[in-house]
């Protein structure tokens, strides 16, 4: 999850990510992690909906774990 701020400019610079499964602080200069980002298209059930979220490097190695098909 991304958090932002808007500076006395009005523009939005990225504040701080959390990871979405543990709810820990991702530094973003030091934490590399999984930033996903979804438009779910009009066959879908959730026609035109926008996701994102962010994942540290052990809830997404949590996530992928349970791959039947292991990543390359
Ligand atoms: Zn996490």
């Amino acid at each position: 999850m991304r958090e932002y701020k808007v500076t006395m400019q009005e523009e939005n610079v990225l504040s701080r990510i959390l990871c979405n499964g543990c709810g820990k602080e991702i530094s973003p200069d030091r934490a590399d992690h999984f930033h996903g980002e979804k438009t779910w298209g009009y066959f879908s059930e959730k026609d035109g909906r926008q996701d994102s979220f962010d994942l540290c490097e052990d809830c997404y190695d949590k996530l992928t774990e349970y791959f039947e098909i292991k990543m390359k």
